[in-house]
């Protein structure tokens, strides 16, 4: 008797949640650490991630 397992994925629910946050504005921004520091324009900027919808977000020094 096969046992069923239901096709979960409580991070796609953390993830749902996350976004819904997220449409709210209320981001999780983190230093993306690949690319912490980024010239654009010869000046500056930190890179700003949120970890859960992936947005970018660029903030000067
Ligand atoms: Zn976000």
């Amino acid at each position: 008797m096969a046992e069923i397992i239901p096709f979960r994925r409580p991070s796609l629910k953390e993830q749902h949640k996350g976004n819904t946050l997220c449409r709210h504005g209320h981001h999780k921004w983190v230093i993306d650490r690949d690319k912490q520091f980024d010239v654009k324009q010869g000046k500056l900027v930190t890179v700003l991630r949120c970890s859960r919808c992936g947005k970018l977000q660029h903030k000067l020094l």
